[in-house]
């Protein structure tokens, strides 16, 4: 079969104690929804009931994309949440890939991620990197003292803000944000502070390998929202990793292109929309989230009413 279909994908969901209600209403707390995921579900079409990772490898490069296919050897790279913050998560930190192999071993990779603002309480805060002038032995100190808070960097954003904060970024998501957050594929995640909260097996703290990597020159900046018009592709953020772009139309139609170069993941975050390849379409309620293979090459999004959408690719 060739893969020239949009692959839907059913979101798996992760009930932290920090979760709130607007992702899966009615079941509190809900905290994390991975909209794109190596182990999400395939709904309908004849890839029904697999996983993006089995229709990865069994694809290869109609999925991923020629420019893909050649960086990762045929994983799926990006994994792509919705996060609903009642209150602080962890501070954290996560390696880049070279540290990801020193301090984890073979096979393991970094972790560089963006976030953009979905739904913001007034006064929000978050966490992006240390105040200018922290020394590494300041740093160091502050994480083995359980005081690195206060050298913290601390951010107000809005809805519409986006964050990019690349692999030794030292930050925090803190109560009242909704948030999508596009990143890469992997575990590493080292918790260098968690207000307080006990340390249990699944919420330690990792004092030496957080000061290992931990930049103290990291602090990352807000990009505010873009001019959006109607039928308009504005790009967020560009990296090594991910490319990500906000698509916004009320009437008007956006072309897109995979160019068989890489995948698409559309997920919509206001209003509703189609995505349409020839005869092939499927539609999207806010929150859904559809994978197009690189293999679709052009498709067009049609909003149904007044529309904004995320589109990450690799
Ligand atoms: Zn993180």
């Amino acid at each position: 079969m060739r893969l020239n279909s949009f692959l839907k994908l059913t979101p798996e969901y992760r009930d932290y104690v920090w979760g709130g209600d607007r992702l899966r209403p009615g079941h509190h707390p809900t905290a994390e929804a991975w909209v794109v995921w190596e182990g999400d579900r395939i709904e309908g079409g004849e890839l029904a009931g697999k996983t993006l990772g089995e229709a990865a490898s069994q694809f290869g490069i109609e999925l991923l994309g020629s420019r893909v296919y050649a960086r990762t050897q045929g994983r799926f790279p990006l994994l792509v949440k919705l996060l609903d913050c009642a209150q602080w998560l962890s501070l954290q930190v996560h390696p880049n890939d070279k540290q990801a192999v020193e301090l984890e071993g073979a096979g393991q990779f970094g972790k560089t991620e963006a976030w953009h603002i979905l739904d913001a309480q007034p006064n929000s805060k978050l966490i992006a990197g240390l105040k200018p002038g922290t020394s590494a032995d300041v740093l160091a100190d502050a994480i083995r003292n359980g005081t690195v808070e206060g050298l913290s960097q601390y951010v107000s954003v809005a809805p519409g803000d986006t964050v990019f904060m690349p692999a030794g970024t030292l930050h925090a998501l803190g109560p009242g944000l909704l948030v999508y957050e596009v990143q890469q594929s992997s575990d590493l995640t080292f918790r260098v502070y968690d207000w307080g909260r006990p340390q249990t097996a699944t919420r330690r703290l990792h004092i030496e390998k957080s000061i290992q990597v931990t930049r103290p020159d990291f602090t990352s900046t807000v990009l505010p929202m873009p001019n959006c018009g109607d039928g308009t592709s504005d790009e967020l953020i560009r990296c090594d990793y991910f490319t990500l772009e906000l698509l916004s139309a009320s009437s008007h139609s956006i072309e897109l292109d995979t160019k068989n170069e890489t995948f698409h993941a559309v997920t919509v975050i206001e209003g509703e929309a189609r995505l349409q390849a020839g005869d092939e379409d499927v539609e999207l309620e806010k929150f859904q989230t559809a994978l197009i293979p690189a293999s679709v090459g052009r498709y067009q999004l049609f909003p149904l009413e007044k529309c904004k959408a995320l589109k990450a690719s690799g």
